[in-house]
């Protein structure tokens, strides 16, 4: 049932079983990092609870139908501009008191549930605490304490786990076999194949951090600052970019422990641009005092 989906092997032994079962819970949470196909699960999992005939390559009507995203028993919702707002789960709430068309079951998931405003998830409640039999929600989310703890007290939580580096790269290697992946990136998105592809589109990005950290020891100020143009203009990707320093300064400290303390400076420019320090000036400094380390 999850053949293309890559780990979280005893999440998917539990749901499979249910299925075979036929005994679901009403609502659900899947919580854990990003991009490591909790959604992926979530949809083939609900499309099962539908499916009318229970075999592989299923061609029922319910299948059909989710496959072309017109299952009137199944519904996903994402988040508008961010949040999952209260319209939205009322409306859901009035869909769930219609019975189901095609299914004896419907299904709802609710991505990014942990952006659900605490009006949004005091008017959930009312349904989780009284949900029509036919009923079964997943909500997924990253931040799990976001949640009430009346909403998560009742749900069946699940938490899923990152993949292994080298699963992943083996995953890659067989369904992206264009795509050339350093160990580095695939380090850095920490057991998510969704964040490892997104990180890869920016591969350049990353190989030019390399190269500044690695050059670092025999260049100027000047000729680094020339070198990192594209960190004083990426800064939408700037957590990452550190992220990936540290990376690259864990394996350098190994052959000087000068680069040890480049980590804290890097640990410093984060909370720095947490505090909404002034962008250009935090990147100003965190090269020059990692000049300053690496040169004394
Ligand atoms: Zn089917």
């Amino acid at each position: 049932m999850f053949d293309n989906i890559l780990g979280n092997e005893k999440n998917k032994n539990i749901l499979e079983k249910s299925i075979k079962l036929n005994k679901f819970s009403h609502s659900y949470i899947f919580w854990g990092i990003e991009g490591i196909g909790k959604k992926l699960i979530a949809k083939e999992f609900a499309k099962n609870i539908l499916c009318l005939e229970q075999k592989e390559n299923c061609n029922c009507k319910s299948c059909i139908e989710f496959d072309s995203n017109n299952n009137p028993d199944f519904q996903l919702i994402e988040p508008n501009e961010g949040k999952v707002r209260i319209e939205q789960v009322r409306e859901m709430q009035r869909k769930i008191a219609e019975k189901p068309i095609i299914s004896n079951k419907k299904i709802y998931i609710i991505n990014d549930a942990d952006t659900m405003t605490t009006e949004a998830q005091n008017c959930l409640l009312k349904t989780l605490e009284e949900p029509p039999e036919y009923i079964t929600i997943i909500l997924i989310c990253t931040n799990e304490e976001n949640l009430l703890s009346t909403i998560k007290s009742r749900c069946t939580r699940m938490h899923f786990d990152s993949i292994d580096t080298e699963e992943i790269r083996r995953y890659i290697k067989q369904n992206f076999p264009e795509q050339e992946i350093s160990q580095n990136i695939i380090k850095l998105s920490q057991g998510s194949i969704g964040k490892t592809i997104k990180l890869n589109e920016n591969k350049d990005i990353y190989e030019n951090i390399e190269k500044i950290l690695l050059n670092m020891q025999n260049k100027d100020l000047i000729e680094i600052v020339q070198m990192s143009e594209e960190i004083y203009k990426t800064k939408d990707e700037i957590s990452s970019i550190l992220d990936y320093m540290n990376v690259i300064l864990l394996k350098l400290s190994k052959q000087n422990i000068k680069y040890i303390k480049c980590i804290d400076i890097v640990e410093q420019t984060k909370k720095r641009l947490k505090a909404n320090s002034n962008y250009d000036m935090c990147i100003d400094n965190l090269l020059f005092n990692m000049i300053f380390i690496i040169h004394n």
